[in-house]
């Protein structure tokens, strides 16, 4: 898929002035569409899918937020900045915008909070994702900085609009918050009641009441309405963004300014190979082309970190399709107990329990004895009969993937099985000696409840948790092998941008009138994941700043 036509078009006629352009509809924009709109602006917001809420309202909607209300006395600043400045090891695109993030998120949660119906609570069981190695970084914590969202009451709030909020399959149910599943304390009758009433959780029951504080406000969300382009003045300023619905373009006057919050470039093929430079699959909705980092390349915005991404394994249900179609990407690291993953030299090189945001990374590893690379995507996970006898390849809350079809059919043939390993090994091209001495190794000590190769325990992450590499041997007589696949729930590069989130230039300091948050900027945190919600707590941190910024700056002129 490739980004929308981007152009760059001079001013002219405008069609429409308003004080603040929002260019998308997830977390980030609509709390810069809120902040924006509180600090006097007139905003319009526009959304290239026909739905509201892009990837933040399919996720867990969870938010890490060091030092938030719930935990601040247990919790200290400068351990957090410590923390984030530790993992992301020097590669942040300007490490300044760790010490705004750790002092602005609690800010902007208790302001989410306060004037909107979003309500959180500290997450269960979700510790920060390094605890487990607490030991050899400063700053971690051994419970949650992150909150979690709790259920609204969408549609008793917004009526038919709740129709419009984007939806995914990854985390059901959308109806019960992380901790409630947790805890165990909502039953079938209470999860029945809340989808008949039309109840939100996770990322839902953020982008609902945020999306109700802009309808209070009068602020329009216009869905299936792509931005194209940015409007400049003819020097360096952005005035304005083009907009296209139902095939005619329209020209939208931004006297204050215009906020890219249109998400990441990972379904965008051809950006994810020249900047990434390895198939990654999009654990997505579709509609996250790289536009916003097109037209801002295109005024010249400064990038970063462009060629990192927020990282999860994926695995394809053979059965599930996507809205696009294709095979649908569950959000899999491994098959857990019984299985292994190797590459195509038939190798183990990491295991099912690696923190989620470091998985897909080991797939572009380069080998100079080679030389090349040897993880290169797809890699494989080899497991035995125990699986294939259960019928199910892989298996997590919300997630069965069978074996065979609904109606008896057999898999694709990118899930192979075979009476023996070596037969496995060449039905999906690996060297069989390779592969047959890798299962050899792997069992010997596996029997023995050991696994001196990738068994650490302190190699897991909190989430997945030790028993994700408990030591089970692959036991025929049956083998299996089905494609591991890096995947990423959002690209982390683009516009670098300053404490109140204005894009930097290439020819100016600053592209005046131009804004960024979320995964259409270089992450805050420098790429790194430091406990759950490292993607939806900077796009709304910096959201709010955004707006808050554009909201509050005198109009321009603009003609
Ligand atoms: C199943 C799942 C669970 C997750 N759970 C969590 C979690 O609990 N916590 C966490 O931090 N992260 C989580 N993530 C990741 C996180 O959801 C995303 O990285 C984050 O929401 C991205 O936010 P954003 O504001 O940058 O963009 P998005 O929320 O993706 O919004 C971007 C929007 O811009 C729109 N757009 C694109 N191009 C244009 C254009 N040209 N014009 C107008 N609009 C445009 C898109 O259609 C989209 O609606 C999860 C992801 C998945 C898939």
């Amino acid at each position: 898929m490739r980004g929308v036509a981007v152009a760059v078009e001079r001013t002219g006629e405008w069609d429409e002035i308003v004080d603040v352009v929002v260019v998308g509809s997830g977390g980030g924009a609509l709390t810069a569409a809120l902040l924006a709109a509180h600090n006097g602006a007139s905003v319009v917001v526009v959304e290239k899918d026909e739905y509201i809420g892009g990837t933040t309202a399919v996720s867990g909607g969870d938010m890490w937020i060091p030092n938030n209300h719930h935990i601040a006395d247990q919790d200290s600043r400068q351990d957090a900045i410590d923390y984030v400045t530790r993992l992301s090891d020097g590669r942040a695109s300007d490490p300044s915008l760790i010490e705004v993030y750790v002092d602005t998120a609690p800010e902007a949660l208790l302001y989410l909070e306060e004037h909107t119906g979003y309500r959180s609570e500290p997450h269960l069981r979700l510790d920060d994702y390094y605890s487990v190695i607490g030991d050899r970084i400063p700053g971690v914590r051994p419970f949650p900085r992150s909150v979690s969202v709790m259920p609204y009451p969408a549609k008793a709030e917004l009526g038919e609009l709740a129709d419009r909020i984007n939806r995914g399959p990854w985390i059901p149910p959308r109806e019960i918050s992380f901790p409630e599943a947790r805890r165990g304390d909502v039953g079938p009758e209470e999860l029945e009641r809340r989808r008949r009433e039309g109840w939100l959780a996770k990322g839902g029951g953020l982008i609902a009441p945020l999306l109700k504080a802009l309808v209070d406000e009068g602020v329009e969300v216009r869905t299936s309405t792509p931005a194209v382009g940015l409007v400049t003045d003819g020097g360096t300023s952005v005035v304005g963004a083009v907009v296209e619905s139902g095939g005619v373009r329209r020209r939208i006057g931004a006297r204050k300014g215009v906020v890219l919050a249109c998400g990441g470039f990972e379904w965008n093929a051809e950006m994810v190979k020249t900047y990434i430079g390895y198939e990654v699959k999009p654990i997505s909705p579709w509609s996250n082309t790289g536009d916003g980092h097109l037209m801002a390349m295109e005024v010249g915005a400064k990038m970063g970190s462009m060629t990192t991404f927020f990282s999860y394994g994926a695995i394809h249900d053979p059965w599930e399709k996507g809205r696009d179609g294709n095979p649908l990407p569950q959000m899999l690291m491994g098959l857990g107990p019984g299985s292994i993953i190797v590459n195509g030299h038939g190798e183990r090189f990491m295991h099912g329990g690696y923190t989620y945001n470091d998985f897909s990374h080991p797939f572009g590893f380069y080998d100079q004895r080679l030389p090349g690379f040897p993880n290169k995507p797809p890699a494989w996970v080899i497991f035995g009969s125990e699986h294939l006898e259960q019928g199910v390849l892989g298996a997590k809350p919300g997630i069965a993937m069978s074996f065979t079809g609904p109606d008896g059919q057999e898999p694709p043939e990118w899930v192979a099985t075979a009476d023996s390993i070596r037969e496995l090994a060449e039905k999906i091209g690996i060297d069989d000696d390779a592969l047959q001495a890798t299962v050899d190794r792997y069992n010997t000590y596996a029997e023995k409840g050991e696994d001196p190769d990738w068994g650490d325990p302190l190699q897991t992450h909190v989430l997945t948790g030790p028993s994700t590499v408990e030591h089970r041997p692959v036991v025929g007589p049956r083998y299996g092998a089905i494609q591991q696949w890096p995947g990423t729930i959002g690209t982390n590069g683009g516009c670098r941008i300053d404490a109140d989130a204005r894009v930097l230039g290439n020819r100016s300091p600053v592209v005046d009138g131009l804004y960024a948050a979320g995964n259409v900027s270089a992450s805050v945190l420098g790429a790194t994941y430091p406990g759950g919600g490292g993607c939806v707590g900077p796009s709304v941190t910096m959201g709010y700043r955004a707006g808050r910024h554009v909201g509050a700056r005198a109009a321009r002129d603009i003609g």
